[in-house]
């Protein structure tokens, strides 16, 4: 790694440059023209980010939080836990000693915001050992904190074993690598039988033991209430926004889709995050009074992303969709599954309850929801069995009246793309005309935006969808 990338803490970069994007927001119009003059470079995130008002004041306010506390965890008597983002972080806020750091979030941040990524954090990850065919989404932040670039670790704790073995495996390599304790929560083979439920719990029920052994601090069983109570009226507000997608024109920003899952990945049944999905759900439902599309111009097109987004420097993807008057309907990290949400009619049965009512069923809820997060719920076997992979993208595309599908990825992902034109044919049978991309959602050296984005035309174009 250059030598220069070990003189800047990554977690330390980016608690500053929120608290710098969040005085943008304060800004009057003059200062915030010339803020943007001197930093043409960030220019092309801030300024789509600032536009979408309130919530993305909020959002950068909550990802402030978020590093601050890693930040300053050490010297608060915190310890930090390294985890994935398809683990609800939750159980971490009940406890009062515990600061999640998730890895994939970081390296979305690294890839949208520096033209360089995390290049140089992946290929450190490479350097010393680990697997270069591995998911990027793991490998992006994980080389910061292999580096000596990031904050010191204290455990490793996942939900992935068996879904994905990359993602499994950059984090048990992590835990070896750092000489961390690890604990790997195992993966849901089906969500229904009873059996299989009770494994999953007392899986669950182990792994707080395992933190509790590491120093994991008081667990608070009241904070935990209070957090799983907020997390219901984020469901709520999660739905009131996912119904309205359902309207013609679709009147949710594109990037309200990322805002909300990454909020949710980092502070799940925290109030600020609530704040912001109320204030979300305050521009969409202005948006829907009026008759207007999320895009600020009339839609054309509603293409549902049945995998990933693509995390291209200044929101790229985001940005073309906006351009070419195309609605993002959403994808699969943006779903989880409670039982009232709007999708839940063709998966019933497969879903999550939040139930407060004692210590075991607040535990068991934890682990219904970890089983159903995204990835963990939709690729966890064969892409065509029961309430996997097909049956949710179908069950989403038509739900959502999507005029076609897109697939972005990373090529480490062997779940996905031993099956990606399988799944295609099956969607195309369905009347969804699909698009696979090549790119790397968090590398653009696989493929450059240019590129990604002069297929996107070709193919809107070619299907007569523009
Ligand atoms: S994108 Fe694929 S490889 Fe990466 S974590 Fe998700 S399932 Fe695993």
């Amino acid at each position: 790694m250059r030598p220069e990338l070990k003189e800047y803490a990554l977690d330390e970069l980016f608690a500053k440059t929120f608290d710098i994007a969040g005085k943008a927001v304060r800004s009057t119009d003059k200062e915030r023209a010339i803020l943007l003059r001197s930093i043409p470079y960030v220019g092309g995130l801030l300024e789509p980010m600032l536009a979408l008002g309130k919530p993305a004041a909020t959002f950068l306010e909550i990802m402030g939080d978020y590093y601050t506390n890693i930040v300053n965890a050490r010297a608060r008597g915190k310890k930090v836990v390294m985890t994935t983002f398809c683990f609800d972080p939750t159980i971490f806020y009940a406890f009062d000693n515990l600061v999640p750091v998730t890895l994939e979030v970081g390296t979305v941040i690294t890839s949208i915001l520096w033209k360089r990524g995390s290049f140089d954090y992946m290929d450190f990850c490479t350097e010393v050992g680990f697997s270069e065919t591995g998911c990027s989404s793991q490998r992006g932040t994980m080389g910061a904190y292999l580096a000596g670039a990031g904050v010191d670790i204290d455990m490793v704790a996942i939900n992935m074993g068996g879904v994905c073995d990359t993602n499994g495996n950059a984090y048990s390599f992590a835990a070896q690598y750092l000489g961390k304790p690890f604990y790997g929560l195992d993966y849901p083979s089906e969500l229904t039988p009873g059996d299989v439920t009770d494994y999953h719990h007392k899986d669950y029920r182990a792994l707080i033991r395992f933190i509790e052994e590491q120093g994991g601090g008081r667990f608070d069983i009241d904070r935990l209430r209070e957090l799983l109570e907020e997390k219901k009226i984020q469901d709520e507000l999660t739905h009131e926004l996912e119904d309205m997608q359902r309207l013609v024109p679709n009147p949710v920003p594109g990037l309200f889709n990322l805002m909300l899952y990454a909020g949710r990945y980092t502070w799940s049944g925290g109030k600020k995050y609530t704040r912001m999905l109320k204030e979300m759900v305050d521009v969409v439902r202005a948006n829907a009074d009026k008759g207007l599309s999320g895009l600020g111009k009339p839609e054309k097109c509603r293409a549902f992303l049945f995998y990933i987004d693509n995390f291209s420097f200044n929101v790229g993807m985001f940005q073309w969709l906006r351009k070419n008057q195309v609605s993002h309907m959403g994808n699969m990290l943006s779903r989880f599954f409670p039982d009232n949400a709007p999708y839940r009619r063709d998966v019933q049965g497969t879903c999550y309850r939040i139930d407060t009512t004692s210590l075991d069923t607040m535990i068991d809820t934890l682990a219904d929801i970890n089983a159903r997060m995204p990835m963990t719920r939709t690729i966890r076997g064969p892409y065509d069995a029961p309430n996997m992979w097909l049956e949710d993208s179908l069950s989403l595309a038509e739900m959502y009246k999507a005029d076609c599908c897109i697939y972005n990825g990373t090529p480490g992902c062997r779940n996905t793309w031993s099956n990606v034109k399988l799944i295609m044919r099956d969607l195309e049978k369905h009347g969804f005309p699909t698009h696979l991309v090549y790119a790397d959602a968090f590398d653009g050296r696989v493929e450059s935006w240019e590129t990604t984005a002069m297929r996107l035309d070709e193919f809107f174009s070619v299907r007569g969808l523009l």
